[in-house]
């Protein structure tokens, strides 16, 4: 199975437009995050976790022209927002993408992207079917079998997923012990991390997520949707603990299934 880091940033993406802090100034490719998304790929199907507003310079970038399925993790903007642009995909491929999110979330998708799902019929749009899930859910898409997992962001109760020995949980500011549970044994945890401090009400910070890691202790961790305040690629690699890894744009990764 194969992972590909789509994007890696936080919900304004870095760099944030005008900003001018260090980071955002900053030529190195690892330091440029659009927004959090991954690819997952196995024999020929593949699989979306989130489809943000950079989907379609993340697909071109990679050079990647196919999904199979998409997997939401929750409403906001930063992870949604590129639904429209699946529209090549379901053209080349002519069936309806699923999509797979809480039942929340999807009335959301409906609510946002009203035209696709009205009764008018016209060619530019693309055809989505909806499926709902809960938390705690075993479900099998494409030949890989997926567990969905309770995270808390805020207020917000939203979904992760682990996929065999892989598992992928963003915008987290707190876990359950369900999640924790079923979070053991795993080879690769993706794990948001905003920055390096103060705390946010709605994303770990650095500190928050290595006592998470610690806990769970997965063979190696890597770090996403990252805002510029968490420094530059190349400090922060040297800074965390070994098997801990900031992730970047465009990395992909060989796990086992
Ligand atoms: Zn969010």
């Amino acid at each position: 199975m194969r992972i590909t880091f789509l994007g890696t940033g936080t919900s304004q993406g870095v760099p944030v437009i005008g900003c001018t802090h260090p980071v955002c100034l900053s030529q190195d490719p690892r330091d440029r995050r659009t927004r959090s998304s991954i690819l997952i790929e196995k024999g020929n199907k593949n699989l979306l976790i989130d489809c943000g507003p950079d989907f379609r310079m993340q697909m071109l970038k990679n050079r990647k022209d196919c999904i199979d399925a998409l997997l939401l993790t929750h409403e906001h903007n930063d992870h949604l927002a590129g639904l429209d642009d699946l529209r090549p995909i379901y053209f080349k491929a002519k069936k309806p993408i699923p999509v797979y999110a809480l039942e929340r979330v999807l009335e959301e998708v409906k609510y946002r992207f009203s035209y696709i799902f009205s009764e008018k019929k016209f060619a530019g749009k693309p055809e989505l079917s909806l499926l709902s899930i809960k938390s705690q859910e075993i479900f099998d898409v494409e030949g890989f079998r997926i567990l969905s997992l309770e995270v808390q962001h805020n207020d917000l109760f939203i979904l992760g997923y682990r996929i065999g020995r892989f598992a992928y949980i963003t915008d987290a500011s707190f876990l359950p012990e369900t999640t924790i549970e079923s979070l053991k044994n795993i080879e690769f945890l993706v794990l948001n991390t905003l920055r390096i401090k103060p705390e946010h009400p709605s994303h770990f910070s650095l500190p928050q997520a290595l006592n998470i890691i610690k806990k769970l202790s997965p063979e190696k961790t890597y770090l996403t949707h990252m805002s510029y305040e968490i420094g530059f690629h190349k400090d922060l690699i040297k800074d965390l603990p070994s098997g801990v890894l900031p992730a970047y744009d465009g990395l992909s990764i060989e796990c086992l299934y």
